[in-house]
């Protein structure tokens, strides 16, 4: 699904010399390489204010600490995302509310949303999922109107452009009250081990959320909050600042490989390949196709036959997941994401693929449907 040792070796020399520095430093804890990259990742995205943490997870419920969204309060997220998103509402003491997705983006339906939020509703939490855009113009509108802090997951979509009506454009994760992304390995600005960041464009909070990722602490050893320990090794933050650089070459080389299998796959009846919302651009940390539920297991065995992988993102939609079984939810509750988790198939997208891997990918897809 990935190459990530094909991409390190085209950044060795630069890599290397990174991790070098930091070991000679010893400045394995908040070294000058995090500060530096909370910068250039402020200036890429646009964002105020950048905040490096440990994971994508813990940016999550940091954010939720940040705007001090207490147990018993609900936040409304959508039941077709990786667990992480749901996980951090619940550990929390909040109450998860869901709301559907559409077919066509993945992401959360506005139109739902109205009926969904309560007197109880504190925050609203859209996922910008496999590299594309909620639509987040009507749903920081319904959060304006009723007073919803507005919590973007960005853990797939880092550098993806929102288009507002009026034509400005602003990156993902910088558009609500907080913004949240991951570095894991295999996500689109990805480190050789775990890292996240947190985003937002209010200074009192960057500061809040730079205190609570550090034990809640401002100056040296007074505590302003109850905080946790999360925040970006060194070494992490210099391997991120020379990939930060190549992401823009990445982003190009993943909607490349992706135009390829739009073509390729163009005609084939019952195979519908991801719909391009129209006020977002796509960094396609995911390539899924939906195709008819009884073709979807054996197109994947298929592939494997052939030795190309593909993956199910999300087998299970969260609703339905046992652990989250006390919500109350049950099966036919959010039908789109339901008739999704039967659909999609993922298939290899990364910024290493070439001509041949493409081809070859796309005739066996091609061929299991008998063209
Ligand atoms: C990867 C991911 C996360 C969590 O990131 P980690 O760094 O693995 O904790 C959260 N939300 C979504 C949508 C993700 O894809």
């Amino acid at each position: 699904m990935v190459d990530l040792h094909g991409q390190y070796l085209k950044i060795r020399t630069e890599v290397d010399e990174a991790i070098q520095r930091v070991i000679d430093s010893t400045a394995f804890i908040k070294g000058k390489e995090v500060f530096l990259f909370q910068d250039e990742l402020s200036a890429y995205t646009g964002a105020g204010h950048t905040i490096a943490c440990g994971n994508g997870t813990d940016a999550l419920q940091v954010a939720m600490m940040a705007l001090e969204i207490k147990p018993g309060d609900e936040v409304i997220t959508t039941p077709f995302t990786f667990i992480s998103t749901i996980e951090v509402i619940k550990l929390l003491g909040m109450k998860p509310l869901l709301v559907d997705v559409e077919k066509g983006s993945f992401n959360m339906d506005p139109l739902l949303l109205r009926d969904v939020i309560t007197e109880r509703t504190k925050a609203i939490v859209p996922v910008h999922l496999f590299g594309q855009c909620a639509h987040m113009e009507p749903i920081m509108e319904l959060a304006a109107e009723h007073g919803l802090f507005v919590i973007e997951d960005n853990a797939q979509a880092i550098g993806a452009d929102y288009l507002f009506s009026d034509g400005s454009t602003r990156k993902a994760g910088t558009i609500g009250n907080v913004g949240t992304t991951s570095f894991f390995p295999s996500k689109n600005l990805g480190a050789y081990g775990d890292g996240g960041a947190l985003f937002t464009n209010d200074q009192g909070l960057a500061e809040k959320i730079s205190a609570l990722v550090n034990h809640g602490m401002k100056q040296r050893y007074y505590y302003d909050y109850v905080g946790i320990n999360s925040r970006l090794d060194t070494l992490q933050a210099a391997i991120l600042r020379v990939k930060l650089k190549q992401l823009p070459a990445y982003h190009l080389a993943r909607q490349q490989a992706a135009l390829f299998y739009d073509e390729a796959f163009s005609g084939i009846a019952g195979l519908n390949i991801p719909e391009r919302s129209p006020y977002s651009t796509h960094v396609f940390h995911q390539y899924t196709i939906r195709v008819p539920r009884e073709a979807r297991d054996p197109l994947k065995e298929w592939l494997a036959g052939k030795k190309i992988p593909s993956m199910v993102y999300y087998p299970v939609p969260l609703h339905l997941q046992h652990a989250y079984a006390d919500l109350g939810y049950g099966a036919g509750d959010f039908p789109v994401a339901e008739k999704l988790s039967q659909e999609v198939l993922s298939l290899p997208m990364h910024t290493e693929l070439d001509a041949e891997q493409l081809s070859y990918i796309a005739a066996e897809v091609r061929a299991f449907f008998k063209l």
